[in-house]
């Protein structure tokens, strides 16, 4: 198959959180498999000059954006057989310090950005001479494509392509003043609350919702949770009318980036088989951020955004409460302001205990993931969530909430005594988390069934391999019933 994927953000090239992990892994699979797969991303600041091998391709958009018109240019790279990725040039729209924000500030511009990136895509999908078979979008960046490519459809592309959208986080749904809307250049029907409509703002996501063939999200019980008014962030009512179009598909793990055996961001290598190496690991560690390196310590560890959507708040006191026995943290963070300082304070009331880094790290996420004993992950709801599964790799246990894709890719002793993986708890409350902290504190005394667990853990196959044929189903089932 042709395989056309848009995203705001796809590792190597840019990245903020899972969705790039994602998307890379994603095109990357996918053209293993055997399938045609271009990728369809903002040239952002800095690419060019990381990624020499860049080609400009011959190729203007000259598009409305509203009653202006928006020039750019194209770039594409080919990254392995069967994979190309495509980078929108615009440098007013893309060329800047941050990829959504700097300084903790949206760019007041973001409709207009991604409103035109979309453009660009549905263009490149409409007139190349590469014919893609199906489009697969991600998250609101992407998501008024659906909405644009039935326009073009109603106006006479005849073999338009079905269209599948990926919500990766449903609290992030690209919202804008109504006024926004003129910059899609759509007609007006396509703003009502049936559509692109959210109480009389532009809903990006929503479009996406109302207008995409498909719809999918990173885990199975994420596509439950969505559609209920405790998890749908005011969207369950249309998700709930699309359900017979929604599923949930947990994403894979990239094990070439994160695995524990060819990985030069490691102390040393290890493997369920040969666990000297993550000892190794823990103590430097320790010693690289500051606390005292002793393997008898039991060392927890989260990376992670500081968003509330994280479970921050129950983790400072989960930590406040544990931290009095004997047991060292370490974090590595970015976000909040407000969260980075509660991490500081903790660090100043522990000292030798806690450890803070903040700031976007990926080499030390690996140390982490490596060195640590177990891996915290409280979060208040989580799509998918990645760094649970990079933990299961690395032999780390994961301590995780009952929610999204933790639940689906972690396995409790109550659930299977044998086949355990991880810790997990349920109620939001500082209390739930501790008493799971505790729990871990008693299997950490117990070398046997800590071990047993070690190795389930690194067993586990999260792998691609699965996932893409996930989608790639999806993608037959759309192209045979595209009319
Ligand atoms: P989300 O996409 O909600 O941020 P995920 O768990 O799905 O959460 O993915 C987060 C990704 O970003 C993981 O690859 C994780 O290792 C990485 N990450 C998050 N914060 C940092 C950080 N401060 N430094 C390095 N990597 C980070």
């Amino acid at each position: 198959m042709n395989i056309l994927l848009a995203s705001s953000e796809v590792f190597p090239f840019s990245k903020t959180g899972g969705l790039a992990d994602m998307v890379g892994a994603l095109a990357r699979a996918l053209a293993d498999a055997g399938h045609e797969t271009r990728v369809v991303t903002p040239l952002y600041r800095g690419i060019r000059e990381k990624f020499p091998d860049l080609r400009k391709v011959d190729w203007y958009f000259h598009l409305p954006l509203g009653s202006q018109y928006v020039q750019a240019e194209l770039w594409e790279l080919d990254v392995a057989h069967g994979l190309k990725i495509y980078f929108i040039d615009q440098p007013g729209y893309f060329d800047r310090a941050g990829i959504y924000q700097e300084n903790n500030f949206s760019y007041a511009d973001n409709a207009e950005r991604y409103i035109f990136f979309s453009k660009c895509l549905v263009h490149l999908a409409h007139y190349l001479e590469w014919r893609p078979d199906v489009v697969h979008v991600h998250d609101w960046q992407a998501a008024l494509v659906p909405a644009l490519i039935l326009q073009e459809k109603n106006a006479g592309w005849g073999s338009a392509p079905p269209t599948c959208l990926t919500i990766h986080n449903l609290a992030y749904q690209g919202v804008f003043v109504d006024s926004a809307f003129a910059l899609t250049n759509l007609p007006e029907n396509y703003f009502n609350p049936d559509g692109a409509e959210f109480f009389g703002l532009l809903n990006c996501l929503k479009a996406g919702v109302a207008f995409a063939d498909f719809i999918t999200t990173v885990s199975p019980r994420y596509a439950r949770e969505i559609a209920t008014p405790e998890y749908g962030c005011g969207l369950d009512g249309i998700l709930r009318r699309r359900q017979k179009d929604l599923t949930g598909i947990l994403n894979g793990v990239d094990y070439q980036e994160w695995n524990t055996t060819k990985n030069p961001n490691l102390f040393k290598a290890y493997s369920a088989g040969r666990m000297a190496g993550k000892k190794h690991n823990k103590l430097e560690l320790q010693k690289l951020v500051g606390l005292p390196a002793d393997e008898f310590t039991p060392l927890f560890g989260t990376i992670s955004r500081l968003a509330e959507q994280k479970g921050v708040d129950i983790q400072l006191g989960a930590l406040a409460e544990m931290l009095n026995t004997n047991m060292q943290f370490v974090l590595l963070g970015s976000g909040s302001p407000e969260y980075e300082r509660g991490y500081r304070d903790l660090a100043r009331h522990f000292p030798g205990k806690v450890a803070v880094r903040f700031g976007y790290d990926e080499t030390l996420a690996h140390r982490i993931e490596a060195g640590c004993d177990f891996f915290l992950m409280p979060s208040r709801f989580e799509p998918c969530g990645l760094n649970q599964m990079y933990s299961l790799r690395y032999g780390t246990i994961p301590i995780v909430r009952t929610t999204g894709g933790l639940d689906d890719s972690v396995i409790d002793w109550t659930q299977n005594p044998k086949l355990a993986t991880g810790i997990k708890f349920s109620e939001y409350t500082p209390r739930a988390l501790a008493k799971a902290i505790r729990k871990s504190l008693v299997l950490y005394r117990q070398p046997k069934l800590l071990n047993a667990c070690r190795h389930n853990a690194m067993k586990a196959d999260f792998s691609w391999r699965r996932a893409v044929h996930e989608y790639l189903d999806i993608y037959k089932r759309l192209q045979t019933s595209n009319p």
